[in-house]
């Protein structure tokens, strides 16, 4: 859609809180208030600026987009905040909007909230209630300004985390002295697929065909190659308008597909910085009319799956010495290889299977730089004698609240 700037009427319009008259608001006035809007940054260039009404393909003219960029800040104190949690799936993000009094900068600052659990399968008709608890705080690149997106968990009435609240027993493990003084880090590679939105079919693959076969596309450059790129990028910005811990992205091996990867993060906050960037590319995959799929093995036969490598380290395993550290640690994930396996994802088994850079579901192994085994530690790590090691089992559809908090529980509180 072709858009003419020119300078917005927008700001001859704007009056300061309190203020009745807009003619007593002369040109020279508006300059410090113009300023202070740039100074916060929001939406900077948009909101200066004011699309023309566009005549859109049905012939209708187009001017919400002036409203959805209007800074309200020179009028009100209040906020949005979009209270996001994690429905009965297990996997679907939900998330709904409320007016918050002022700008806030801790969750605590926040009210708990509710919704209808029975709508999100959570909850039976007669008992919906399913109450919020914030947890963490990003900045909303959509609405921008003060507005924010909060992560929250879910509980009963009665105050009980209710069953696919998987972040409250994380958040204890993470909150062991043990735990707490191995400072555990996570990078974490989210892997995901883009379909084109009617035919459940991925970006750029021919409907009813197949793409040539895997080879050009990880890391490939050009139309035949690189399918979403704009997708990946304005999720990449997006993530780092909001405060999440990004930290790189590329394109997959399958065409269609991409991934992130966010840390290294400590403890908890992996999880929260996972499922909040989930939350942003459903938004974005939703304005560009894309589908995201998080399933393993989103098409079957020579077409690598989508998984979620976990990278970890404990403080004994950055240090000297480290190596024997994860040496013991690898030998724990052995010994629970079925509960891992169970709790890393829905589907896995169509994804491990030996072949497109995986080991097989039911056998354990790790070697050094060997993307064929359920653990991999890095050249690096081994020459170094210290570092970390990446968990290659979890599916991209993978809960990080459980896939961080069971390596925790594994490697520092397990005993054999
Ligand atoms: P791969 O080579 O498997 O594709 P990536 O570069 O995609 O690896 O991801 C590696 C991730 O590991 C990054 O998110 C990075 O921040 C994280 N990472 C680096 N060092 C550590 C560490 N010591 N502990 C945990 N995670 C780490
Ligand atoms: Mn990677
Ligand atoms: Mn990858
Ligand atoms: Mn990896």
């Amino acid at each position: 859609m072709a858009q003419i700037l020119a300078p917005s009427a927008q700001w001859q319009m704007r009056l300061p809180k309190g203020s009745i008259e807009a003619s007593s608001f002369t040109p020279k006035m508006w300059k410090p208030l113009v300023l202070k809007q740039n100074k916060k940054g929001a939406i900077r260039s948009s909101a200066k600026f004011r699309v023309f009404a566009l005549q859109s393909s049905d012939g209708t003219i187009n001017r919400v987009e002036q409203l959805l960029n209007l800074d309200v800040t020179p009028y009100t104190d209040k906020i949005i905040a979009e209270y996001i949690w994690i429905g009965g799936t297990g996997i679907d993000v939900r998330s709904k909007s409320r007016t918050i009094s002022k700008p806030v900068e801790h969750p605590s600052e926040l009210p708990k909230w509710n919704y209808d659990g029975s709508s999100t399968g959570q909850a039976p008709g007669e008992d919906s209630e399913v109450i919020l608890y914030p947890q963490a705080i990003f900045k909303d690149p959509f609405r921008g300004g003060n507005n924010i997106l909060v992560i929250c968990d879910t509980y009963t009435p009665a105050g009980e985390p209710i069953p696919t609240n998987k972040r409250a027993r994380a958040a204890e493990i993470f909150s062991h002295t043990k735990v707490v003084s191995e400072v555990p880090w996570f990078g974490i590679e989210q892997e995901y697929t883009l379909l084109q939105t009617n035919v459940k079919w991925p970006l750029g693959w021919p409907v009813g065909g197949y793409p040539g076969p895997q080879g050009p596309y990880y890391c490939g450059a050009g139309a035949d190659k690189s399918f979403g790129r704009d997708i990946s990028d304005a999720h990449y910005k997006a993530c780092l308008y909001a405060g999440i811990n990004i930290s790189g992205t590329n394109g997959e091996v399958m065409p269609g597909q991409w991934e992130f990867q966010v840390g290294p993060s400590v403890g908890i906050e992996a999880g929260d910085h996972i499922w909040c960037a989930r939350y942003l590319l459903e938004r974005i995959t939703e304005q560009a009319g894309v589908v995201l799929t998080l399933d393993p093995k989103p098409i079957e036969g020579d077409w690598n799956g989508a998984g979620c490598h976990t990278n970890y380290s404990t403080k004994s395993m950055r240090e000297d010495g480290g190596f024997e550290v994860i040496k013991k640690a690898i030998h724990n994930l052995s010994l629970r290889h079925k509960e891992h396996i169970s709790a890393y994802g829905e589907g896995n088994e169509r994804r491990l299977t030996g072949k497109h850079e995986t080991a097989s579901i039911d056998s354990f192994s790790w070697g050094v730089a060997n993307r064929g085994c359920s653990i991999r530690v890095g050249r690096e790590t081994e020459k170094n004698g210290k570092g970390y090691l990446e968990d290659r089992r979890p599916a991209s559809n993978m809960d990080p609240y459980v896939v961080t908090g069971l390596l925790a529980e594994t490697t520092i509180l397990w005993e054999p």
